[in-house]
């Protein structure tokens, strides 16, 4: 077996990696965007000429991952898991992507027989909701690939279990996120747990009676916190739409929703409203919109930076008089245009304090440190733009360059 990273040993996102078994047979894992620009990697054999690709199968819902499936040739199977298909679908039509329609249904633990090459999910916790790592098996070796995945989270403890299950590897593809990222104190990076972020949003939440959180609307782990932060102070939950609509395409409505959780409302923001093409989204949703979710003055609402509009109307009907906003994402995104200008404008409208409050969704030196148990003979680091720090972390670091092949010995 060979593994071939086509793009991914030296910048974060956007990742591709092949692998080819001796018999010739060759699947691909992950074709997303790069996250600073929309270029699309044309692959000879994937989005271009003859078929050479057996399958393709993508990790998680995040569009670095899989936001380029619909480039790929029409008679090569895309395998995902469908919770993150439809993640996929609702994050694509939201942000005016084109999808591809034609996908096949990956699920956890039941392999998938491609040829020689055989290929099982293990569900990963991560930012993204059902994310996937994936064991190659060909040849008689083992592969594994990470794809994003992190410890301190919700599901912390798979890694654990996945790894009593799959024994030993004899090479991972690990993602290396945090390698480069430091915390001013030049020690190694642990990061804040879930738990640990929510117990310090509580104490915020404490201390205003609105507040506006900027975060993904497709980190469901974040979500929970938040929700249980605003209940903890007495505060209605407010979730936009595109949120709402993530939640409702989960599995058993546990996560934070209108329906099934008490103090959950949804807000359509006016833009969507008389839309045609979110009509599907809109109508099922409009009965969960309620003046009574916000007119008490104790709120806790998930924005957008497209929903300055949202935010003035209420601050005209008097229903914002001591709030904070909640930063939490990745901080580099402050730096994009419409962002930055959103956490400008929102001052006009009395929100005066801007609050960081985040924790990764990728694995740090702890938790990457557990893939030792694995006993690989080789790792290759990718979604990165430092593989060579993995070497202080892991045994048997194998530093790689895009299209270098390695053989799984
Ligand atoms: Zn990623
Ligand atoms: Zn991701």
């Amino acid at each position: 077996m060979q593994v071939r990273v086509i793009r991914g040993t030296k910048q974060i996102g956007g990742c591709v990696t092949e692998i080819t078994s001796s018999k010739k047979t060759k699947i691909l894992i992950d074709y997303g965007e790069n996250l600073d620009n929309d270029d699309v990697l044309e692959i000879d054999g994937l989005t271009k000429g003859n078929k050479s690709y057996d399958a393709v199968f993508i990790t998680h819902s995040h569009g670095d991952h899989i936001g380029c499936i619909n480039h790929i040739l029409d008679d090569i199977p895309v395998y995902v898991e469908p919770i993150s298909k439809r993640i996929y679908e609702i994050t694509a039509k939201f942000t005016h992507k084109n999808i591809r329609k034609d996908t096949l249904d990956m699920e956890f633990e039941k392999s998938i027989q491609v040829k020689d090459i055989k290929v099982t999910a293990y569900l990963a916790d991560h930012s993204a909701y059902n994310a996937a790592m994936l064991l190659i098996e060909a040849d008689g070796k083992k592969v594994l690939h990470t794809g994003d995945f992190r410890g301190h989270g919700t599901k912390g403890d798979l890694l654990d279990k996945m790894i009593q299950k799959i024994g030993t590897v004899d090479l991972i593809v690990t993602e290396g996120t945090v390698l480069s990222r430091t915390d001013g104190t030049g020690k190694e990076i642990i990061c804040q747990t879930e738990k640990e972020l929510t117990k310090k949003a509580t104490e915020i939440f404490k201390k205003y009676d609105q507040v506006f959180i900027l975060q993904s609307g497709t980190n469901i782990d974040r979500i929970t916190s938040f929700y249980e932060s605003a209940v903890s102070s007495g505060k209605n939950f407010i979730e936009d739409l595109f949120t709402t609509s993530i939640v409702f395409s989960l599995d058993n409505l546990k996560i934070p929703n209108p329906e099934t959780f008490n103090k959950v409302y949804t807000w359509i923001p006016l833009y969507y409203e008389d839309k045609i093409e979110f009509k599907e989204y809109v109508d099922p949703l409009e009965k969960y919109c309620s003046m009574y979710s916000y007119s008490n003055n104790k709120y806790a609402m998930l924005v957008k930076s497209s929903m300055i509009s949202s935010i003035e109307l209420l601050h005209n009907k008097n229903h914002i008089t001591n709030a904070c906003l909640i930063y939490s994402m990745w901080a580099g995104y402050q730096e994009d245009a419409k962002t930055k200008k959103f956490l400008e404008d929102i001052k006009k409208y009395n929100i005066k304090d801007i609050i960081y409050l985040h924790t990764s969704g990728h694995a740090d030196y702890k938790t990457l440190k557990k893939l030792n148990k694995l006993k690989a003979k080789k790792v290759i680091t990718i979604h990165t733009v430092d593989g060579n720090k993995l070497k202080e972390i892991l045994d048997n670091v194998y530093i790689v360059n895009d299209n270098e092949g390695v053989n799984v010995i």
